[in-house]
Parts: structure tokens; C-alpha cells; sequence
């Protein structure tokens, strides 16, 4: 894969990505992909052989529950990842079985939002996050995979101190600027420094700051139009040395989708002929 290859957040069945049509118009090499529905991933080896046959790599499954709502920000909170207790068992052993999923159509990476960790370490979901990322890596790293943790709910030092909790060398980043303005967590490019040796994969995505950040959401915007500064952003992650693939996240549906991911992709190969 050539460095900075450009892809789009994919999906099949489920989550917000662009279909296999809308990449075939977009022309990028790579794709992360939206975690199928249970009965979908059985048929791993037609899925693999759907995207192979459009000449694309998929990077990264991200794997995404039944019940999980970013309606605003408390109700991530209450149901997003391996945080919320009454669901943690089943999302636990769901996960294991994207990674199985993941590993059947060759892919090495599980990327998920595991949820919003406490920052204190004597919280006891502090204790058992850490716990079911150690589970999740172990499992990986039998299938060579990585884990990679969407970034965005945390700062950097928080994540960081997760990292340093959780322990496991296939534990990995994949950092999002537009999420950390979204939830209102802290200036991006400062924590793109501090977390930037975890960093394996990336989205490209915008936003604007909310009126009161971490109370309402900030407002997701075409590439390049946000607040993340994104010139900025590439330089920032070419001096952390991260080479791998710059994936357009656009969380909007339908024309109004792809025309911004077309635009998207003409700016990201103008900046890094620019940059890298
Ligand atoms: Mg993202």
C-alpha cells in the first residue's frame, strides 16, 4: 500500500459508511469497514471476494453493537462500547466474533469507540474497560490483528494513561481530530503529539466547536471547511511518522455524502503531494 493511500469509511448492512458503488465512483484504493450484522458475516467469503474484486483494501472492521445511540452525548455515554455494564458480556463476545470476521477476509486490524472510560483509575469501569481491552487485544493477537480505539471521548493524557493501563503492544490508535471537537475533549493536533507513536490508522473528518463543548455536540462539517485545520493535521501526522491510510468519515447520507467524500479526496491528494 502506498503511504497516505486514501479510502472512505465503508459499509454493507450497518453503520454510516458510503455502499460498495458509491467507493467504485469515489476511485480510492482502501476502505474501512462498518462491521456487518451477525447473519451477514457469515458470508465472509463472498464479502471479501466483493471487495477484492473492486480492487480495494480493507484496513480496518470497526465493529459497532445493536443499541448503541450518539444521540448526544449522554446517551453515548450510557451506550456506546464496553462501557455501559448490562451489555458488556455480549458485546464482548460480539467482538470476538468480528475479529473472527475480520481475520476471514484477511483484514489485521478491529477498530471500535469502546466508550466514554473514566479518566479515574479507582472508578471501577475504569478497572473493567481495561480488563475488556486486554481480552479484546489477547484475542486479537491470536489472529495477528491490532485493536484499535477510536479516539474522540478522552484527552490525550487520559488515553494515554489507558494505553499504559491496558498494557497490550496490539493496542493501537485510531485517531479522529473532528471527534475530539465534536465531544468537546480537547484541541486534536495537541493530542495527535501525545498519543501519536499509538497512531495505526486515522479518519479525516471535521466539525466545528460546540457554544458549551462536552455539554452539546459540535457540528460535523465537509473536510476542510471544520475547525480541525486540517493542513495542519496532515503535517501533524507526518511528524509523528504515521504512514498508513487517510480514511474519509463524512456522517451525513445519501448525494450530499459522496459529492463532499469526492471533494474530500481531490483536497486530501492535493495536500499530500504538498505535504509528504
Ligand atoms: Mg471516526
Amino acid at each position: 500500500m502506498e503511504p497516505w493511500a486514501i479510502g472512505v469509511f465503508t459499509s454493507v448492512d450497518a453503520g454510516l459508511g458510503v455502499d460498495l458503488d458509491g467507493v467504485r465512483q469515489l476511485g480510492v484504493p482502501t476502505v474501512q469497514l462498518h462491521a456487518p450484522h451477525a447473519e451477514t458475516r457469515r458470508q465472509a467469503a463472498d464479502i471479501k471476494q466483493r471487495f477484492a474484486g473492486a480492487g480495494l483494501t480493507v484496513t480496518v472492521v470497526f465493529a459497532g453493537f445493536p443499541g448503541e445511540s450518539y444521540a448526544d452525548i449522554p446517551t453515548v455515554k450510557k451506550t456506546v462500547g464496553l462501557v455501559p455494564e448490562a451489555t458488556y458480556a455480549e458485546r464482548l463476545a460480539e467482538t470476538k466474533e468480528i475479529a473472527d470476521f475480520a481475520r476471514a477476509i484477511g483484514v489485521d486490524a478491529v477498530g471500535m469507540h469502546i466508550g466514554f472510560v473514566p479518566e479515574d483509575d479507582a472508578d471501577p469501569i475504569f478497572g473493567r474497560v481495561v480488563a475488556a481491552a486486554q481480552e479484546v487485544c489477547d484475542y486479537c493477537a491470536g489472529l495477528d490483528q491490532h485493536f484499535h480505539l477510536e479516539t474522540g471521548q478522552e484527552t490525550g493524557p487520559a488515553l494515554l494513561h489507558f494505553f499504559r493501563a491496558v498494557g497490550r503492544d496490539n493496542l493501537a490508535v485510531n485517531f479522529d481530530p473532528a471527534n475530539m471537537i465534536l465531544y468537546g475533549s480537547g484541541e486534536p493536533i495537541e493530542a495527535l503529539r501525545v498519543v501519536g507513536k499509538h497512531v495505526r490508522s486515522v479518519h479525516c473528518k471535521d466539525a466545528d466547536w460546540a457554544a458549551r463543548p462536552g455539554q452539546e455536540w459540535g457540528v460535523e462539517k465537509p473536510l476542510g471547511e471544520g475547525q480541525v485545520g486540517l493542513e495542519t493535521y496532515l503535517r501533524t501526522l507526518k511528524d509523528v511518522g504515521y504512514r498508513g491510510p487517510l480514511t474519509i468519515e463524512r456522517e451525513v447520507s445519501g448525494e450530499r455524502q459522496l459529492a463532499d467524500i469526492g471533494a474530500a479526496v481531490k483536497l486530501l491528494e492535493r495536500l499530500r503531494a504538498e505535504i509528504l
